[in-house]
């Protein structure tokens, strides 16, 4: 079995020429190292080589994972899910304010707990989850009927007023193939709504090798404002709006002095300086909302 996959041609535009962008280790899981590289074609970042699709399921395998569990332990922790709380209102009335209709797919679950909130806000959701733990937890957690990944290929065409990728689109294997399946799913008029960390921004620099959300190998991809843009648009999709997720520059600047052993202060300190020069580099992490053109 091959336990590597390399790109030779950009997942974006296929241009077969890279640049290395920053060597950066496994600092959650493995210490592995894996290499960034940059197209030189369309400037887009990805992790390159990469585990294969068969061996990638065991870098998530780790109670530090919280994105895929709810575990209450540690500061950090004990923070991302007061954090988690917050958010998912904003979230609820965020979509709610694009809405048409009331069909919501959410892909990448994890727990389930968005696609609850989105449920008693009366919305009509559909959830896919590839992790099975992280499904038989939102269906005794939520009663949530969480479905596996490649269920996509099976929903019927134009039939989602709303798509949500909270942090998904990262870790998303096939990437073109599986955003041509979201852009066949969404209605003509509907809205899709992708969070994704942001390399260009200020606590991304600061960080450099010891930015957490470069997350390799489980960030395939690391995007910035043009090369999402560009991604979407040979999906005849344009970004109406972005919206910043300030509480993401907090928590990836807590774990990145965590990695690179450094203090929890400089953490809230470049937290809060990253939110300030968003004007320049963009936020820590951005919501990014697509509209067929
Ligand atoms: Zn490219």
């Amino acid at each position: 079995m091959e336990h590597i996959k390399k790109y030779e041609a950009c997942p974006v535009c296929d241009h077969t020429q890279f640049e290395t962008h920053v060597q950066v280790k496994d600092w959650m899981i493995t210490q592995e190292s894996f290499t960034i590289q940059k197209c030189l074609g369309c400037g887009f970042h990805f992790t390159n080589p990469i585990p294969s699709e068969e061996t990638i399921g065991s870098y998530y395998k780790s109670e530090e994972y919280v994105s895929h569990s709810s575990t209450n332990k540690g500061l950090v922790n004990k923070l991302y899910n007061l954090v988690r709380t917050i958010t998912l209102d904003r979230k609820v009335s965020l979509i709610r304010s694009y809405a048409k209709g009331n069909a919501v797919l959410d892909i990448g679950s994890g727990t389930g707990h968005f696609l609850n909130a989105c449920n008693l806000a009366g919305l009509d959701v559909q959830g896919l989850e590839p992790d099975s733990d992280a499904r038989s937890f939102a269906k005794e957690s939520f009663g949530l009927e969480l479905q596996p990944l490649e269920t996509l290929q099976t929903i019927e065409s134009n039939s989602k007023d709303i798509i949500t990728m909270w942090h998904v689109l990262e870790h998303v294997y096939h990437l073109k193939r599986d955003v041509a399946e979201i852009t066949r799913v969404l209605k003509d008029k509907g809205t899709l709504f992708v969070a994704v960390p942001n390399m260009n921004s200020f606590d991304a620099k600061v960080y450099k090798e010891h930015w957490a959300a470069y997350d390799v190998p489980r960030h395939l991809y690391h995007f910035q404002e043009n090369t999402i843009k560009k991604l979407f648009s040979q999906f005849d999709m344009e970004c109406v709006n972005i919206y910043p997720m300030k509480f993401d520059s907090y928590y990836v600047s807590m774990l990145s002095e965590k990695y690179k052993g450094g203090n929890i202060l400089k953490a809230f300190f470049n937290g809060w300086l990253s939110n300030m020069k968003s004007d320049t580099n963009g936020f820590s992490s951005q919501i990014y909302v697509f509209k067929n053109k």
